[in-house]
């Protein structure tokens, strides 16, 4: 009986991939394909291919493009072989949605229609319908969010985005996770230090869904660290390792001071043995390429600079901040550190500055005197100020809450002493857009 069961939810299963294959007949992915189609060109290529695909990936393209385009892929599945001359892929009618937004397109348009959108599209709908079409397409969308406007012919702004993924520092607590910040730009992702729940913030960014959680953890595949504190790399091996799992197909690379090299090297040697017995295919995404680096430009690949400068966090001989500049804007991460010219001087010029940020109340420094060093290790909130004064960002952010018995109001009311310009104090999944605007997107 048993047997039979079994049998029939086969062929179930079997007639269902079937009829969404026929289905979604054309030159479009189905969301299958979508789905291993990481650098979203509309085909799949033989390194995103998976399954059935990967193994028959030369007698399925048939225009030998080195990609699979929907026709190629359903006419093989539905043994119609290869579409007549495969024409060139159809550019849709409108700019194509993110990810987020396709998932709001029900109706598969290319539109996000009012009945279809979510949260903030839905709010803010009739401001972002440029056109008046009643339908939000790609170039409309980024431009809300990005701060560009409507959108002016093909005058798109480049993708420049901060998430703070974790913006506490040792505590373990559920709200302000341990550092890291991710940064997206259409040259690819950093991620700044991967402090505890890292991986667990970029599931979140893809809604906790395995499928729409893959482009994050794809991007998520090249970490800076500021410096070698555990709560700045005890992530390190969840999002290594789950970010394996999740979507990242290429090595993990990871950039810091000395240290880093033996610090992943003694990781690798840790999990020898889940990799031998999980992680046997795709070898290369389990692959770790780490470097130690010193001061000075230690990135620079299509249009993104990555320079690391010393801050004062003493007894580390090397703690770094990282300027990351990309499309005519420039992004600052403090690290930790004292109140520090340093930071000013790498800043010059920042559009966005994200700095930390150690207050504690007179009633905690009595309670516990050692915490009255922490101010004195890290930097006030009025000396923070005094930062953004000096470098004049179109946004400050406060992050690496070293926060005793001090609230986020208080830190701006205590900041405001020397500071008067925009500043916000960050939360964990905080996003933020660099663009002609500098501004945060939700949360
Ligand atoms: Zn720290
Ligand atoms: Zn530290």
């Amino acid at each position: 009986m048993k047997r039979t069961a079994l049998i029939s939810i086969l062929i179930a299963a079997t007639t269902l991939a079937h009829s969404s294959i026929t289905m979604s007949q054309g030159k479009e992915l189905s969301n299958r394909a979508k789905a291993m189609d990481t650098n979203k060109d509309g085909l799949v290529q033989e390194g995103e291919a998976q399954g059935m695909l990967k193994s028959n990936f030369k007698d399925m393209d048939c225009d030998k493009n080195g990609g699979l385009d929907g026709a190629e892929i359903s006419g093989f599945f539905t043994g119609t072989e290869c579409p007549k001359a495969a024409a060139p892929k159809k550019k849709s009618k409108f700019p194509p949605l993110s990810d987020r937004a396709k998932a709001m397109d029900t109706n598969k348009d290319g539109l996000v229609q009012k009945n279809e959108a979510k949260a903030i599209l839905f709010s803010n709908f009739k401001a972002m319908d440029c056109d008046k079409n009643k339908g939000l397409d790609g170039a409309e969308i980024s431009g809300f969010f990005t701060g560009a406007g409507c959108p002016k012919s093909a005058t798109e702004e480049p993708l420049f985005r901060v998430t703070l993924l974790g913006t506490g520092a040792p505590p373990p607590r559920v709200k302000r996770f341990g550092p890291s910040t991710l940064i997206e730009t259409d040259a690819g992702g950093f991620v700044f230090d991967a402090g505890r729940g890292a991986t667990i913030r970029i599931f979140q960014l893809g809604g906790e869904h395995p499928l729409r959680a893959r482009p994050y953890f794809a991007r998520a595949d090249k970490l800076f660290l500021t410096h070698l504190h555990s709560d700045h790399v005890e992530g390190i091996p969840d999002l290594w390792l789950s970010g394996r799992m999740f979507g990242r197909l290429t090595p993990f690379q990871v950039w810091g001071p000395p240290g880093t090299k033996s610090l992943m090297t003694n990781l690798e040697a840790a999990y020898a043995e889940d990799i031998r017995v999980r992680h046997k295919a795709k070898k290369e995404a389990n692959k770790i390429i780490a470097r130690d680096v010193y001061p000075g430009e230690v990135y620079n690949k299509n249009g993104v600079s990555i320079r690391a400068f010393m801050v004062d966090h003493q007894p580390f001989k090397y703690a770094f901040g990282f300027r990351i500049d990309y499309a005519g804007r420039a992004v600052v991460l403090s690290g930790d550190t004292k109140y520090c010219q340093c930071v000013i001087d790498a800043a010059k010029g920042a559009d966005l500055v994200i700095h930390e940020v150690a207050a504690v109340s007179e009633q905690f420094k009595k309670q516990i005197p050692f915490f009255a060093t922490f101010e004195d290790n890290h930097v006030t909130p009025e000396r923070v100020g005094k930062v953004f004064a000096a470098v004049k960002p179109k946004l400050g952010v406060f992050t690496h809450l070293v926060t005793y018995g001090v609230s986020p109001d208080k830190i701006i009311e205590r900041a405001r002493k020397t500071y008067s310009g925009k500043m916000v104090v960050g939360k964990d999944l905080m996003r933020i857009s660099v663009g002609k605007v500098v501004r945060v997107l939700d949360k």
